[in-house]
């Protein structure tokens, strides 16, 4: 493996859909509120679990249907808060681990930058094993941040952290992921919709779109110099 190394350069990582599967999050929560409603009524957990992912795969509200499809009495509120503050089980993409790994043998700063809720992102986190790359510091978690994920604080926040270095942002929605660093003149990466993503990479204008598409995320090894 050719060695290299590259001070002064920090890469960031959007997360959801980036470095995982947000599809995988998903059905890891359906899985769990599967099992509450068994656990509560004597259903049979993988029976509600395969109900509530093919109403979400036709559109429909899952806890909705749910309670009224078995005539449940809970509030939507409590799926929704097992969906959102679980402990998934949720694996890391392919060639993930390997480029991190690379990146973090050429002496490369490791961020993200994620929006979502800051407990979902913190467990995500945690259950993908992250902080072996990804120093506290340099995780940035929008909602905790008061920001949304296009404010520039997010961005300007590692120029201010290692001032004089060269950025890059690797994410995959191209409606929001790609506008702020783009105007940073960060270099800019879209891991390409391999068909699992939640959010479609639709056509979005000029200003927005990434100054590369990649189809895998260890073609980024080649691309930052
Ligand atoms: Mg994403």
């Amino acid at each position: 493996m050719m060695m290299r190394c590259m001070s002064k350069y920090v890469v960031c990582f959007d997360l959801d859909d980036t470095l995982y599967k947000e599809i995988d999050f998903l059905k890891s929560g359906y899985r769990k509120v599967a099992k509450f409603v068994e656990n509560c009524f004597h259903y049979d957990a993988g029976d509600i679990y395969k109900q509530l992912y093919s109403w979400y795969l036709k559109g429909e509200n899952p806890f909705a249907c749910l309670n009224e499809t078995y005539r449940l009495d809970k509030p939507i509120s409590d799926y929704l808060n097992l969906y959102r503050n679980q402990e998934p089980t949720i694996n890391l993409s392919d060639g993930v681990e390997d480029t991190l790994n690379e990146l973090k043998q050429w002496n490369v700063i490791l961020g993200l930058i994620t929006d979502g809720r800051t407990i979902s992102q913190k467990n995500k986190i945690k259950a993908l094993g992250l902080d072996r790359w990804f120093e506290e510091k340099n995780i940035v978690i929008s909602e905790d941040f008061g920001s949304e994920k296009t404010d520039e604080r997010n961005f300007r926040y590692f120029m201010e952290l290692y001032p004089g270095y060269k950025y890059s942002y690797v994410g995959d929605n191209p409606k929001k992921d790609f506008v702020i660093p783009n105007l940073l003149h960060w270099k800019t990466f879209m891991l390409k919709d391999n068909g699992k993503n939640i959010h479609k990479q639709v056509p979005v204008p000029e200003g927005n779109l990434p100054q590369h598409t990649i189809t895998e995320i260890k073609e980024l090894l080649d691309l930052i110099r």
